[in-house]
């Protein structure tokens, strides 16, 4: 993997990771694909919206259908029918938030599967094993993702397994897949650069951000984007994980991250919260029942060049599986193209105008009922 930065514009940036299945454009937005698919789209629709990397999550594809499987099916990308590349995260965060936890030790987490209850061990070489039977182009560390809220004795600790694990998963780590190490720190600033620094120690070809968007208030989360994105190494990749609320993404871009993941614009969909030009829309509701607009005039997409709001209203008012396809298409859509106009402006130096225009547009709920 390489990785160059072409324009710095202030702290922001817009780069190319390079991987042997294809570029990677950043600023740039990963579509979640958690058990090996993005939910309601095939690999061809994702193509064709602009998607350059797909995220799957370890944890889930361990469990089912198991990795041994996928790497004698040809590696997850073959697998799942995706010609580009992949991200695996490390299945921390997972065991952390969807498993039964049983018991953190300095060997790793003993944990059962919220699928059928089964008892598992993993830790920093079994997740790295994993993820080299996955296959994943770009492979996560093992790392101990810090609630908020932590106390300070409780993040530092935290912080402390982090960097263990992530030497552990440095010296198995194998030639052919990228590897990122993740930092930790909570909230606490002093802790943050800390974790930083013993990461970017050990030496890996990325940097990741965890443990934020997990239940801390807004500023605090802005706060610590700010303060961690310009510190950490700048000829490398900035990952900032699980973030995709794009008020947030404008800040972390602003800090001079570079990548994102996030089930927002999928789970949104399917959920009716569609994101437009104009502002949020919730498709439910009453003033759309005759609406023969499109959902967003400014959009290209399959869903707004075809179909009404009034349509759309009714295929989710209804159930239907077809609602599901339509509104996925449409929000992914718009995600990508917000992050195509965002490198845009990077590459012009006028994120500034570009962030206070999009803050405007993404701060407003354009409902009329509930204005
Ligand atoms: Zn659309």
């Amino acid at each position: 993997m390489k990785f160059r930065v072409i324009a710095p514009d202030g702290e922001a940036r817009a780069g190319v990771i390079e991987t042997g299945r294809g570029l990677i454009h950043t600023p740039q937005f990963i579509p979640v694909g958690t058990v090996g698919t993005v939910k309601a789209l095939s690999p061809a629709e994702l193509r064709e919206m602009g998607a350059e990397i797909i995220l799957c999550n370890t944890y889930h594809l361990y469990l089912r259908p198991g990795e041994e499987v996928i790497r004698r099916l040809g590696g997850v990308q073959r697998f799942m029918g995706w010609p580009g590349p992949v991200l695996t995260d490390s299945g921390g965060f997972q065991v952390y938030s969807l498993s039964r936890l049983r018991r953190i030790t300095s060997d790793g987490v003993e944990f059962r599967s919220h699928i059928d209850g089964s008892l598992h061990f993993v830790g920093p070489e079994r997740a790295m094993k994993i993820q080299q039977a996955l296959g994943a182009d770009i492979i996560m560390a093992f790392d101990e993702c810090t609630p908020y809220p932590a106390t300070y004795e409780y993040a530092l600790n935290s912080l402390r397994l982090t960097t263990e694990w992530a030497r552990r998963c440095r010296a198995v780590h194998r030639e052919g897949q990228a590897l990122f190490g993740i930092f930790q720190g909570g909230t606490y600033r002093d802790l943050r650069l800390r974790s930083l620094e013993e990461i970017v120690g050990i030496g890996f070809d990325g940097y990741a951000a965890g443990g934020l968007s997990v239940g801390e208030p807004k500023g605090l989360m802005h706060e610590m984007i700010h303060f961690t994105g310009p510190l950490m190494p700048a000829d490398r990749p900035r990952y900032l994980m699980g973030i995709g609320d794009l008020l947030d993404v404008l800040e972390a871009v602003e800090a001079g991250y570079d990548i994102f993941d996030c089930v927002m614009p999928t789970r949104n969909a399917r959920n009716g919260t569609l994101f437009t030009s104009e502002g949020r829309i919730s498709i439910k509701r009453t003033e759309f029942k005759e609406d023969p607009s499109p959902l967003d005039p400014e959009c290209g997409c399959y869903t707004c060049r075809s179909f009404s709001r009034a349509y759309l209203r009714h295929l989710y008012l209804s159930g239907e599986i077809l609602s599901m396809r339509l509104n996925t298409i449409h929000n992914l859509t718009f995600y990508m193209r917000f992050f195509r106009l965002m490198r845009e402006a990077v590459l012009k130096g006028e994120f500034r105008g570009f962030k206070e225009r999009w803050k405007k547009v993404l701060e407003r709920n354009f409902n009329r009922e509930s204005s």
